[in-house]
């Protein structure tokens, strides 16, 4: 960390920052030029509060040099990181294809889907039981019921299953769930966050609306720092001014978190655009651009659905869109 001190600070100052900083556990390297005097802090920094030095009267400005994520950090683990999922892999070249329906509705409902979905290659079954809707009035899911319904789908089908968990206190229906989804609105709720980094299975974790990457990243650290290292990040588009869409899908988010961290990058395309037609596109442009896979909903009866119908594939457009994947990833090899 850098930190950059105004002209007028006088030498009593600065000696009684450098004073600080040292007790802090860190070494200082002061240098002291013709216009600007810097300090240079030597040490992990990570618990370090910028703002409160930015704050400091003689102080003109401080830069991280090195990020404040260490476990998701690329420069720590070079290698990407690469989790089982069942049968499959999330990560390794594999691209994951994850999909069913916004909302677990019914027996028939999940089963229906969960075989069509296997059927046209996907590996993970998605669907809600704990939604977080906007409006208190709306389908709020089934709860445990719904998960009940996800296993006897992963029985019928042999599919492992993602689901959303709102709380911890859901955390007990869990046991069977494969992987423990975290929505976008709960990206920063960091209590929850620091008790699935005590579970042992992969947490996909999707980023707020409106959060940068560094604090996706620190979210991600949260669940790491815990002891739990499967975290699966996932862009599922970002408030933006624009409006023709629900979202907008940052597409460049799967470059750059690539390159600062080593942890699988995921798209969600329904969530990103709202409209079932856009997800194609949205997809086959995230396949070309090096994500580890998608979580895409699909449902048999999209018009009827209880949630989410308007941007819902139909399970012959998902089989279809497997395939549009697939050259296009023989094409970008
Ligand atoms: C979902 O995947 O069902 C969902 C609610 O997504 P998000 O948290 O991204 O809105
Ligand atoms: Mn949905």
């Amino acid at each position: 960390m850098i930190v950059v001190l105004k002209q007028g600070a006088s030498q009593e100052q600065r000696e009684d920052l450098i004073e600080w900083i040292k007790s802090l556990g860190l070494d200082v390297h002061l240098s002291i030029g013709k216009m600007q005097t810097v300090l240079g802090l030597i040490g992990d920094t990570a618990s370090v509060d910028k703002e409160l030095i930015e704050g400091l009267a003689i102080v003109e400005s401080v830069v991280r040099i090195t990020e404040q994520f260490k476990k998701a950090n690329r420069k720590f683990h070079d290698d990407d990181s690469v989790f089982e999922v069942g049968n499959a892999k999330i990560g390794d070249g594999n691209f994951m294809m994850i999909a069913g329906p916004c909302s677990v509705e019914s027996e028939e409902q999940i089963c229906a889907i969960a075989e069509s979905v296997k059927a046209s290659g996907a590996q993970l079954l998605r669907g809600g039981a704990f939604k977080p809707r906007t409006s208190p009035y709306d389908f709020q899911g089934l709860h445990a019921d719904g998960i009940e319904l996800l296993l006897k789908a992963k029985k019928l089908t042999g599919l492992p299953i993602v689901t959303e968990l709102m709380d911890i206190s859901q955390l007990k229906y869990f046991d069977e769930v494969d992987v423990i989804q975290v929505g976008a609105r709960n990206m920063q709720n960091m209590e929850l966050l620091k008790q699935l980094g005590k579970e042992k299975k992969p947490i996909l974790l999707k980023r707020g609306l409106a959060n940068t990457l560094k604090e996706l990243l620190m979210s991600a650290e949260y669940i790491m720092a815990g002891g739990n290292e499967q975290v699966i990040l996932c862009e599922r588009g970002i408030r933006t001014f624009e409006t023709a869409m629900r979202n907008t899908l940052d597409i460049g988010a799967i470059p750059a978190l690539k390159e600062l961290s080593h942890l699988p990058v995921i798209i969600d395309p329904s969530h990103a655009c709202g409209i079932a037609r856009y997800v194609k596109p949205l997809t086959l442009a995230a396949a070309a651009a090096g994500a580890d896979g998608i979580i895409v909903e699909v449902h048999n009866n999209p018009e009827k659905a209880l949630c989410d119908g308007p941007q819902s594939l139909k399970p012959e457009q998902f089989a279809e869109l497997v395939k549009s994947v697939e050259k296009v990833r023989e094409a970008v090899k």
